[in-house]
Formats: structure tokens, C-alpha cells, sequence
């Protein structure tokens, strides 16, 4: 994986705007922000997306995303934060190297992470409910 932008710069091979690290992880300012002080997050060992992400890593990382509120929130530049994590083009990653999106916000700031509301029957809704109590159990 050579060629992965974020593997480069999580090793340091390629300046960023480091906030903090450790042995497993960077934390980056993102290029184009959507507010000031949008942080990713950036294990130093390559996956794609959550999938290839092994449970500890994933905890380790979803913690960080604490650490990283925790540190917005004292230094006053945000109202609310948006933990935001995508896995694949449908979910709107561009970059195929795992990352967390921790992001600042503001009232009547301009981000826009809404969904539009749907309504599923009561069918639909116990199917899906179905499929996953079931699968939830392989993992
Ligand atoms: P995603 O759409 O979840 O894959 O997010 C990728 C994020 O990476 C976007 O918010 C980009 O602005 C950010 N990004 C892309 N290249 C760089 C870079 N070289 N340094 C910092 N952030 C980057
Ligand atoms: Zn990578």
C-alpha cells in the first residue's frame, strides 16, 4: 500500500498538521475543513475501511475520537462535534485508507451531514430487526 496518501502521512513521510500521536495512530487537521479544528484520525498500519480495522484498533481509534472531543470542547471553538466515519464510495469515503472525521460545529454553521427522513412499515421494520439480532450474534 505505497501509494495510499494517508499511509504516508500517518508515517510521516509526507508533512500534515499533526495534533498528536502515538505508536498506532495520527491525528491530522484536515485539508478542506468543514469548520476550523476538523480532525482525522489516522491509523499508522494500513486498512481500507472498518472491516479490515481489527477490533482493538477500532477501539483504540473510536476512543481517540474522545480524546480529540474532549480537547475541542475545552479549547471552546465548537458548540457541538460530529464523529463521523465513512466506509465505501455509497458512503461517501473518497480516501480508502481508515479514518474518523472528529468535526466542530456550530449553530447555523454551514455543514450538512442530514439524512432524509423515511418511514418503514411494520413489516420492513421487523424484517430488518430480524436480519440483525441474528447477525449481530456472529461478531
Ligand atoms: P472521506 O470522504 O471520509 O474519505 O474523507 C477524506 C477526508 O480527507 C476529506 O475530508 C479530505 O478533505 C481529507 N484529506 C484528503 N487529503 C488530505 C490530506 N493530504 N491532508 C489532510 N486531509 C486530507
Ligand atoms: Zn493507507
Amino acid at each position: 500500500m505505497s501509494e495510499c496518501i494517508f499511509c504516508k502521512i500517518a508515517n510521516g513521510e509526507i508533512p500534515s498538521n499533526t495534533i498528536y500521536e502515538n505508536d498506532n495512530f495520527r491525528v491530522i487537521l484536515d485539508i478542506s475543513p468543514a469548520n476550523p479544528g476538523h480532525c482525522l484520525i489516522l491509523p499508522k498500519n494500513h486498512a481500507n475501511d472498518i472491516f479490515e480495522l481489527n477490533i482493538d484498533m477500532t477501539k483504540e481509534a473510536f476512543g481517540l475520537s474522545k480524546k480529540i472531543a474532549e480537547a475541542i470542547k475545552s479549547a471552546n471553538i465548537a458548540e457541538g462535534i460530529n464523529i463521523l466515519q465513512n466506509n465505501g464510495e455509497s458512503a461517501g469515503q473518497t480516501v480508502n485508507h481508515f479514518h474518523i472525521h472528529v468535526i466542530p460545529r456550530k449553530t447555523d454553521d454551514k455543514v450538512v451531514l442530514k439524512h432524509e427522513p423515511s418511514k418503514l412499515s411494520d413489516k420492513e421494520m421487523n424484517d430488518i430487526k430480524k436480519i440483525l439480532t441474528e447477525k449481530i450474534q456472529q461478531f
